[in-house]
């Protein structure tokens, strides 16, 4: 019998985790940046030459290393971020494995320049492949250099691997996006082969990524932010205008480290709902802030997955608060984002059933919120936890209401038609002008009626009493148009310029005045009477952003789908707080219309409380 068994000399052992560690010139990029991000740097600067196969060249100006830190820190499990295994818990650095340095030298080049700043002279560091050729004393700023030439010399089988120059790089601009999209308050530049990529100057996050993007994006974004007991939610998402046809421009951080999750992503994305096309993803640049103890840190370095501990809750609180931020947005240019109160999800607790969270709201209206539920459970923001499976309800509810002629649907609704006789002066055939009526979280009508009290939900009836107006005009009675003062010169899209074309008729008989000028350019001279006030740019996107996305999802005529998607719109524009009179008037007009108790999209319009059921419910 003999031994076999001999534990394998360092070198060997290092490259064999380097296999695991870096796994391309952008491993290292990602590895170096972080490591001067944790070293404290304000000032980053990358250097690359053939996609890092040459050259990587990180300069940083963050704390430096000691004489004997410089040929520790190539050692393996060598870190000054972590000293025992409690300190696990509680990371807040970006690396603490002390494997990367180790993993980088067993595979390449290096030379480190590294000084303190109380330190006098610096100290320079030359290594090949593990072995340490050269310690020199070195005159330097305080900070540390990194040089990694020749990559993978040692692992020929490696380096024939590597995908083509433009590949790799790209990689490595992905690695870097990634870091410079958290760390917005250091300034970094990027050069390839000697050309400066990026220039970006310390600022503030809608800044930093207003200078990656472009100054067009500065318009497109708006502001997410959620605080809860356990997470912190904020970041930006594109407006849908911003969503591309690649999956390309989502981004999740966790406490300020890049992560890929589906789960969450689906958080996200859904709650977008329809506002975007199908085939379109949209942008986002959300930042969880959470207890390092609620998630797993004993993640591997290259992984971008990280497992939480209370996925559920934080999807829910992820997707409410992002249609939140879309339903803000969508009312319209008047509102102040950066003044956007948040939900108060104070309540939700660490564990357990989720309670109710207390929600308030500035706006009180959020436009995906009962598209899909007949009723708004006090679980709302947890109920939908769970994926939806797709998104064929809208068509089903619409069917559904396509189904019902408006006789019958009132019939079969006997208490709507009980208030609705109750609240119309049969005699005179006119509104009773003596109706109690009061408004309630901004959102809801409450009125009077004999046997008890309705409940209306304001946008929900505008939008009915809209729709019906608005097929009106297109079928039978043109609505008038106010002549504007100065006519306005409007640009499109390519895409909505054809479908304004294709809809000059319609739009003229909802009292746009507006004639093509060629270019994807329009004249107006015209707007519907009660739109005076507003931005006709801004409305017609909106009537074309709604026509689009129900040429998608709704199979329904053009005049059905034109009517449907500006009395939306404008249902969503006009949902002010109402004085007593206008709310009198528009009950009078929602009892009037054909089918007062749902919307043209599904919603529930009112709910009818008699005074018999209240009596029940105290008894
Ligand atoms: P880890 O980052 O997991 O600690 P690394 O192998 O990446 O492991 O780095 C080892 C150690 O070297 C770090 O813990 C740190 O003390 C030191 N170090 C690496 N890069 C820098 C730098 N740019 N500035 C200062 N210290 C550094
Ligand atoms: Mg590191």
């Amino acid at each position: 019998m003999s031994d076999i068994i001999s534990v394998l000399p360092d070198n060997i052992a290092n490259q064999i985790a380097a296999g695991e560690v870096i796994q391309r010139p952008a491993s290292v990029v990602k590895e170096l940046v972080e490591n001067s991000v944790d070293a404290g740097a304000t000032h980053i600067d990358i250097i690359i030459k053939d996609a890092g196969k040459t050259l990587i060249q990180i300069n940083d100006n963050g704390c430096g290393m000691s004489e004997t830190d410089a040929r520790l820190c190539f050692e393996r499990h060598a870190t000054s971020k972590i000293k025992c295994a409690d300190d696990l818990f509680n990371l807040h650095t970006k690396g603490f494995r002390g494997e990367a340095l180790a993993s980088i030298v067993a595979i390449a080049h290096v030379q480190l320049r590294t000084r303190q700043a109380n330190a006098e002279l610096g100290t320079s560091v030359i290594l090949e492949g593990s072995i340490c050729k050269e310690q020199t004393p070195c005159t330097m700023e305080q900070g540390t250099s990194f040089l990694v030439k020749n990559l993978f010399f040692n692992v020929p089988a490696r380096r024939n691997f590597l995908k083509s120059d433009n590949i790799e790089y790209s990689h490595i601009h992905e690695e870097f996006l990634r870091i410079a999209y958290v760390h917005h308050e250091i300034a970094f530049t990027l050069y390839h082969n000697d050309k400066l990529v990026y220039n970006l100057p310390p600022t503030t996050l809608k800044q930093r990524i207003v200078n990656i993007l472009g100054n067009s994006s500065k318009e497109r974004l708006i502001p997410v932010i959620q605080a809860t007991n356990i997470v912190n939610v904020s970041g930006f998402i594109g407006k849908p205008e911003f969503a591309k046809k690649t999956r390309g421009l989502q981004y999740l951080f966790v406490n300020n480290r890049f992560i890929k999750h589906s789960y969450f992503h689906h958080a996200i994305s859904s709650a977008f709902g329809e506002i975007i096309p199908a085939t379109h993803f949209p942008t986002y640049f959300i930042y969880f802030e959470i207890d390092p103890k609620l998630i797993d840190v004993n993640i591997h370095p290259t992984k971008t997955e990280i497992k939480f501990q209370d996925e559920k809750i934080i999807y829910g609180i992820l997707n409410a608060t992002i249609k939140r931020a879309i339903g803000s947005f969508n009312l319209g240019g008047s509102i102040d984002f950066e003044n956007i109160s948040p939900i108060d999800f104070s309540t939700v607790p660490q564990k357990g059933i989720p309670q109710e969270p207390l929600i308030t709201t500035q706006s009180g209206y959020n436009p995906f919120h009962s598209q899909k539920q007949k009723t708004t459970s006090r679980y709302d923001h947890f109920s939908s936890v769970k994926p939806s499976t797709g998104d064929d309800g809208w068509e089903k509810i619409y069917e559904s209401i396509q189904e019902n002629t408006p006789a019958e649907a009132i019939a079969s609704n006997e208490t709507t038609q009980t208030a609705m006789n109750e609240i119309l002066n049969e005699d005179e055939g006119t509104f009773n002008e003596q109706l109690a009526v009061f408004q309630t979280l901004q959102k809801y009508i409450i009125a009077r009626v004999k046997s008890g009290f309705i409940v209306i939900n304001k946008e929900a009836a505008m939008e009915r009493i809209l729709y019906e107006r608005y097929i009106r005009c297109l079928s039978e009675k043109p609505q008038n148009s106010q002549k504007l003062i100065f006519p306005e010169t409007l640009k499109f899209s390519p895409q909505d310029s054809d479908i304004i074309n294709d809809l000059l008729k319609e739009l003229n008989n909802l009292g746009f005045d507006i004639e093509p000028f060629g270019n994807n350019t329009f004249i107006l001279n015209g707007v519907p009477a009660d739109l005076l006030e507003d931005n006709a740019q801004e409305t017609i996107e909106q009537l074309l952003e709604s026509y689009k996305n129900n040429l998608i999802s709704l199979k329904i005529s053009k005049k059905n789908n034109l009517a449907h998607s500006f009395a939306r719109s404008v249902g969503k524009k006009k949902n002010k707080c109402l004085s007593e009179e206008e709310m009198q008037s528009l009950i009078g007009e929602l009892f009037a219309s054909e089918v007062p108790h749902t919307s043209p999209s599904g919603k529930k319009i009112c709910i009818t409380f008699k005074e018999i059921d209240l009596i029940r419910m105290f008894s």
